[in-house]
């Protein structure tokens, strides 16, 4: 299987579908912003240095999650592909990569930037790991897979979406073309379902 790198804007679904990538070709998924969480929600070194950059919407310094995504990568899981959600996010964490991995594909999922607002300032996640949208919900504040309390991501809220907005374009859109460069990039017009949405994705990894 390939090793996938996920690009795209806060909100433009990179977790969901790393998530069912993961589940349909048995790659892990490898979510930088999990690690960070969970590091925080243990409260390790770690997560306490990373909870302030997160808060703030900024993003945690390149040599801090180089290193934790060197390690996940140097794991048994991952000798037989993988799909990285979140990471690289600048340049220097690409060629960071560029020395320890093999990056077959990137897939750059394409949302329109009004949509990708009124998805952060909706969303609700739980503890679960399941992510959904008020718009779904109909008022119920429950998850709808496990039936816990949803809650809003700290980052979601609104000062802290624009601020990661602001990172996203100056840090991490370049990487669009940083990819484009070496031949791997794959835009994908996510305007559709997230099942149809799905099958484009499908079809390009095959
Ligand atoms: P989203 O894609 O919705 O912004 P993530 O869960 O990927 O959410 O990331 C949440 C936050 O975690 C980021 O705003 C940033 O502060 C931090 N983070 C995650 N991945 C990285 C990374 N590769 N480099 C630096 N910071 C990161
Ligand atoms: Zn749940």
């Amino acid at each position: 299987m390939k090793n996938i790198v996920m690009l795209g804007a806060p909100g433009a679904g990179k977790g969901t579908h790393s998530a069912l990538i993961s589940a349909e070709y048995g790659v892990p998924h490898i979510s930088t912003g999990d690690i960070l969480r969970a590091n925080i929600k243990e409260g390790t070194e770690l997560g306490k240095l990373a909870e302030s950059y997160i808060a703030k919407g900024a993003l945690v310094p390149d040599e801090v999650v180089i290193g934790l995504v060197a390690d996940r990568l140097a794991h048994p899981d991952a000798q037989n592909g993988y799909v990285l959600d979140g990471f690289p996010r600048t340049i220097a964490q690409a060629e960071a990569l560029d020395k320890v991995a093999r990056i077959d594909i990137a897939i750059n999922i394409d949302v329109a930037f009004d949509v990708i607002i009124g998805r952060l300032s909706g969303r609700r996640v739980c503890s679960c790991g399941a992510t959904c949208h008020v718009s779904a919900l109909g008022g119920s504040e429950i998850c709808p897979k496990c039936g816990k309390q949803l809650y809003i991501r700290d980052d979601d809220k609104p000062e802290t979406v624009k601020a990661r907005l602001e990172v996203y374009l100056k840090q991490t859109a370049p990487l669009i073309d940083y990819y484009k460069a070496k031949g791997v990039l794959v835009d994908i017009d996510a305007c559709g379902t997230i099942k149809e949405d799905f099958e484009k994705i499908k079809k390009v990894l095959g």
